[in-house]
């Protein structure tokens, strides 16, 4: 677990972001491999942190940062995104924003783009939080939003994974390697945000929903408390709502977000026999970073800082 404790001053700026957990272990990506996943968890937080140096929003630096991973082949959101069984993409998105607790998520998007930018779109100009399904790529078309064929998000990798698991038989225990991208974050103002896209999980039903856009369970913002990106089997983070419940116990019982993060982790979610982790900063811009599976993808910028890790320190 990393848990930074930066200044409490207001006027700290903070950006995490991560692109999935999973049990995987150094020896399971080469020396290239890791070098890739480097420069585009590089790009991604320079990006955002650029936007928070010059005064901009949360919003805005963690709808960048999730939109170079979607961008990105290597991450299971946007290009990249696994299949479903039937070999089709469904993906899942959503975005919060702490000062007002507004909130905007599309579920099962086939052909948008940046599916994080159609769930800030929703947010910001419908009268809804979570569009779901071909509605929700009607509407994104509706508003200019760019769209894309399938055959822009398939991969050949992410071809090969489904082709893969389906000559396998089927792990009754699910999947054991996450590429959820997600970032949250702090801006000059003292504005938290959260932000997570996800193609969810190989071989899903169609139709099925993750956590990710699931406000409470994926992603969670609230000014008073922290902001929250999670990534890991949805169904569990689902069923213990992972993002708030965080949220909920800095809140009710006044605890720190270290000791909040660390009892939904390591406690609550392994009991429950799910596996995955969070990424979270608080209003003061102190930071926690937990999972609990061997491997999480992650990076983090502060004024002091910036560093990139991939497995359990
Ligand atoms: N949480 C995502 C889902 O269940 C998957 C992941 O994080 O990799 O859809």
């Amino acid at each position: 677990m990393e848990t930074i404790q930066t200044a409490t001053s207001k006027g700290n700026i903070v950006l995490l972001i991560h692109g999935g957990a999973g049990n995987f272990k150094e020896s399971d990506l080469s020396p290239g491999q890791q070098r890739v996943y480097e420069k585009y968890l590089h790009e991604a937080v320079e990006e955002g942190y650029k936007i928070l140096e010059e005064g901009g929003s949360s919003l805005d630096a963690v709808e960048a940062a999730v939109k170079i991973m979607e961008d990105a082949p290597v991450f299971n959101a946007g290009k990249g995104s696994v299949l479903n069984k039937e070999g089709h993409v469904e993906m899942d998105a959503s975005i919060m924003s702490g000062k007002d607790l507004k909130a905007g998520a599309v579920a099962m998007v086939r052909h948008v783009k940046n599916p994080i930018s159609a769930a800030r779109m929703v947010m910001e100009k419908s009268n809804h939080v979570l569009l779901a399904g071909s509605g929700a790529d009607e509407y994104a078309r509706s508003i200019g939003m760019e769209m894309k064929d399938e055959s822009y998000f398939i991969t050949p990798s992410s071809l090969e994974q489904w082709k893969k698991a389906n000559e396998r038989v089927p792990d009754p225990k699910g999947i054991d390697k996450h590429g959820t991208v997600g970032a949250v974050a702090l801006d000059l103002h003292g504005n938290l945000a959260a932000a997570t896209s996800t193609g969810g999980i190989l071989n899903k039903l169609t139709g099925r929903i993750g956590d990710s856009p699931i406000i409470g369970a994926g992603t969670y913002a609230d000014n008073n408390t922290c902001a929250v990106s999670a990534t890991g089997h949805g169904e569990y983070f689902i069923r213990l709502t992972v993002a708030r419940s965080i949220a909920a116990l800095m809140e009710y019982k006044k605890i720190s977000l270290e000791l909040a993060v660390n009892e939904v982790i390591q406690d609550r979610l392994s009991k429950l026999g799910g596996n995955g982790g969070v990424i979270a900063v608080d209003k003061n811009g102190n930071f926690s970073i937990d999972h609990n599976t061997t491997g999480m993808f992650r990076a983090w910028k502060t004024e002091k800082k910036c560093e990139v890790r991939f497995f359990k320190e």
